[in-house]
Formats: C-alpha cells, structure tokens, sequence
C-alpha cells in the first residue's frame, strides 16, 4: 500500500462503488476514497480476494464511514445490479469507478489470439464497464440527484500502438475511451460526469504476474518510460480521487492519462 497525505474530506458523504476492488488500483483508490470520508462498497469476482481486501482498507482507514464488499462478476449484468442496489441503504451511488479489468495470458496478435479470449475480454473490459455506468446512471436518477461522477478505466494502448501485442485488451481499451466520451456529452446536462483513466504500465499483479521473472520482457517495457519506472497503484488513485471528486466539477469526457510521461516520448532518457 502507498504512504498517503492528509485528509481533507473531499469525498465526505458520498457513496462510491469499487469495481475489481480486491487489489491493484482498485484498492488503493478504495483507501483514498474512506480516507476523504466516502462510503465505500468493494465489488470484485474473487471472494477470498475480497475479504483480504476489506481487511486491509478497514486496517488502514479505522474512522471511515460505510465499508462493505460484494462478489459481483462485471460481465454479468445482474451481479452489477444488485451491486449498485446495495447502495440504495445509503442513499445511492455518487460516484462509480469501473476499474475491473483482465489482461489475459493468451491474448495475443490478429493470427494467434484465440476468439475465447477476445470474448471473454470484451465480456469484462468493455461490457462490464457499460453495465457499471448503466446501473450508476439508473442509481442516481432513482435517488434525484443532481451530480455524479463514473470514472471507467482504459489504458495508454488506447491512445498509442504497442509492438508487445494484446489485441483484445488493446480493442477493449480503445472502446472504454470511446464509450465513456459519448457518455459524458448524452448525461452532461444531467450533472453526471464520465471521465477515462488511462494507466501505463503499473507494479500490480495484473502486469507484473504476467511480466514474472523475464528481464527481457520488464526491460522491453521499462526503457519506454522517461521516468525509467512503471507507475504505483496509488498514482493511479490519486487521480481518480480527483476526479471523483467535486475538484473536478468541469472535467468531463477526458481522456484522463496518467502515465509518467510515456505517451509523450520519443527517444528517453539513458
Ligand atoms: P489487478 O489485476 O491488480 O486487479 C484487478 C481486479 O479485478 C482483481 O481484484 C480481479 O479479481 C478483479 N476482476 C477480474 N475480473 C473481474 C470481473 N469479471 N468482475 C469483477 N472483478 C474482476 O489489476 P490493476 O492493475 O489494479 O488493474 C485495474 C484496471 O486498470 C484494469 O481495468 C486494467 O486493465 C487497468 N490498467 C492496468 C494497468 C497495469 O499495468 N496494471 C495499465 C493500464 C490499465
């Protein structure tokens, strides 16, 4: 877990659900929005994941408000449902961060991806995230209010071309930076915010189980970045407590990079 700066109360009586919560991004931002005294509810597939999860934030943020934890599958529409309605006791969802997202070992390039993977990667990355901002716009409706804030996880791959391919995470990403921009411009009048996080390459299981033990494969990856290193997950965070947040009040629509530098680089440092 990251070190972690003052709290100001800037998430202070709003309600957030986690998607992919158990770890990564996920958590850290779970921490960071109980510290800005959020109602917090994890949502995340792995059960045992979870429950390790909620310990770890309730460790770290012993004052907060509400925290709970909810299996719930993203790809299927009425785990997300039921998620969202488990708001309904606190008065509906104010903020929505659909984060959940899988980068499969055997997504690969147009020949040997295998059509199971694209699918089981569109499933998650891309209909997971649609269910996500659906049911967030449906809660927030149903409880009158007047601003909410959905912040939907992409990535760098959207916005630049990589030679190491994933070509369904790569599609899957391109279309949540797409989805979320026209849902930003159809529920902008209602006072419901979209914005879209794109991370580079992190030190979280989903990158570095895959990366494992192969120097060449890290260093492949590693000399791209001006810095010299991969992000943190409390990096990421941090940006999406921004967004989440009221600071945030005319931010829509973006495409939200968080990268180091890594998209704007052409040749870095040695
Ligand atoms: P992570 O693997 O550490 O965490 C992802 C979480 O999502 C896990 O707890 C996992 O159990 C959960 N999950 C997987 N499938 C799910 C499903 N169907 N329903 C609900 N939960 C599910 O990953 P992370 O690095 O924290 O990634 C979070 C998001 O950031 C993902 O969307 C990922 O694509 C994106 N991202 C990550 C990186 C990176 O390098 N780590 C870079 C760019 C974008």
């Amino acid at each position: 877990m990251g070190s972690y700066p003052p709290q100001q109360g800037r998430l202070s009586g709003k309600n957030a659900l986690i998607t992919g919560a158990a770890g990564g991004i996920g958590l850290e931002t779970a921490v960071l929005f109980a510290r800005e005294g959020a109602n917090v509810l994890l949502a995340d597939i792995s059960g045992p994941a979870l429950e390790k999860g909620l310990a770890k934030l309730k460790e770290a943020v012993p004052s907060a408000n509400k925290l709970a934890s909810t299996i719930c599958d993203v790809s299927k529409e009425s785990d997300v449902a039921a998620a969202v309605e488990q708001l309904d006791a606190w008065g509906g969802v104010d903020v929505m961060f659909n984060n959940a997202g899988i980068m499969h070992n055997d997504d690969s390039d147009a020949v040997e991806t295998p059509e199971r993977i694209w699918d089981l990667t569109m499933a998650i990355n891309v209909k997971g995230v649609w269910f996500g901002s659906k049911h967030a716009v449906q809660s927030l409706r149903k409880h009158g209010k007047k601003k909410g804030s959905i912040i939907n996880v992409a990535s760098v791959v959207a916005l630049v071309g990589s030679a190491t391919p994933q070509l369904a995470y790569t599609a899957s990403k391109g279309a949540v930076l797409a989805m979320t921009r026209e849902l930003a411009i159809v529920h902008a009048r209602e006072g419901f915010r979209f914005n879209a996080l794109c991370p580079a390459p992190l030190n979280t299981p989903l990158l570095q189980d895959f990366l494992g033990d192969d120097k060449a494969k890290r260093h492949r990856r590693e000399i791209h970045f001006p810095t010299g290193r991969f992000g943190e997950a409390i990096e990421q965070a941090q940006a999406v407590l921004f967004l989440a947040s009221d600071e945030s009040s005319f931010v829509n629509g973006t495409d939200f990079v968080v990268d180091g530098g890594m998209t704007k680089a052409y040749v870095t440092p040695e």
